[in-house]
């Protein structure tokens, strides 16, 4: 799904040259980008590589009719969040149940008026939209604007999966602001906020668009580097750190931040469930607090059990 500020795409699947022709001459003029499919297979795999805003999607079509479209469209996680409209010559009642028990937002039954096709894209557009922000509402963390541990917690079981099913590398990072709790006790907490809302803007600097940035809680945050190796992502935590210590703070000149980091990576033996790359980016966290703070370090397998992780660090 494409970000708000961009013109909607809508992907059209239909076996009529016609209704191609139609729609791409009135959409364009309407301001709405349009891809075209001519079956049922042709637009599954478009929809998939583009994620357009919306799909017109026919219901009648050889081969592979707009149900089982739909069906496959609703089945996969990658598409099942772009809204659909049918599109159908008949407006049979059974085929717009059918068409809504599947997931279709919309029915529009042929001929249909182009003006009145185009509100409902818009409508079905912003309504998306809206509902993707409520999806995610309750997944960001208010002060930072991160995503929250909840998110974490869910991204990270993904993408640790879909990782392991690719074979490439990924990256977990579990960073925290060093003295967090003096500089609350010395500055005052309006003080603490800036401080995590700035080191919250160095990591949307420093980080991929693909990267996921979470609020842990308090003063720690996590990282997830999907694609990323040991050294990627310890480069990263290189330059946020860095950049953190070098960062000046307008309304609290007498502020000096820093902050610590752990990284693990896959590739590393020990790593079976989310809770243990977890575990291991603490511990290598940790080892950063107690080598000194203000420093990266990569977890290895000799960061043993002894070591016991405290989140009471500080
Ligand atoms: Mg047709």
């Amino acid at each position: 799904m494409r970000p708000q500020d961009q013109a909607p795409i809508a992907l059209l699947i239909d076996d009529s040259p016609y209704i191609h022709r139609l729609l791409a001459v009135k959409l364009k003029d309407e301001g709405i980008e349009f891809l075209a499919a001519f079956s049922g297979p042709e637009g599954l795999e478009l929809a998939e590589v583009q994620m357009p805003s919306i799909i017109l999607l026919d219901v009648n079509m050889p081969d592979m009719d707009g149900f089982e479209v739909l069906r496959r469209l609703k089945a996969d996680t990658r598409t099942m969040g772009i809204p659909v409209i049918m599109l159908s010559g008949q407006a049979k009642s059974t085929d717009k149940v059918m068409a809504f028990e599947l997931g279709a937002m919309d029915f529009v039954a042929k001929p249909f008026d182009v003006h009145e096709l185009r509100a409902r894209i818009n409508s079905a557009v912003r309504l998306t939209q809206l509902m993707r922000l409520l999806e995610n509402a309750a997944r960001i963390d208010g002060l930072t604007g991160l995503w929250n541990r909840a998110y974490f917690n869910e991204r990270l079981e993904a993408e640790l999966s879909v990782a392991q099913r690719k074979g490439g590398p990924i990256s977990l990072v579990m960073c925290d602001l060093d003295h967090f709790k003096k500089l609350n006790d010395t500055f005052g907490h309006p003080a603490g906020d800036a401080v995590l809302q700035g080191f919250a803007q160095v990591l949307r600097q420093e980080l991929r668009a693909y990267d996921i940035a979470c609020r842990y809680g308090g003063e720690e945050f996590a990282l997830i580097l999907p694609g990323a190796t040991i050294q990627e992502a310890a480069g990263v935590c290189e330059r946020v750190r860095a950049n953190v210590e070098a960062k000046s703070w307008r309304k609290y000149p007498k502020l000096a931040v820093t902050g610590s980091f752990g990284v693990t990576a896959s590739g590393l033996s020990g790593l079976n469930d989310a809770a243990s790359w977890i575990e291991a980016a603490d511990r290598a966290l940790y080892a950063a607090k107690s080598g000194g703070r203000n420093r990266v370090r990569l977890f290895d397998e000799r960061l043993g059990a002894e070591q016991q992780p405290l989140r009471m660090a500080g």
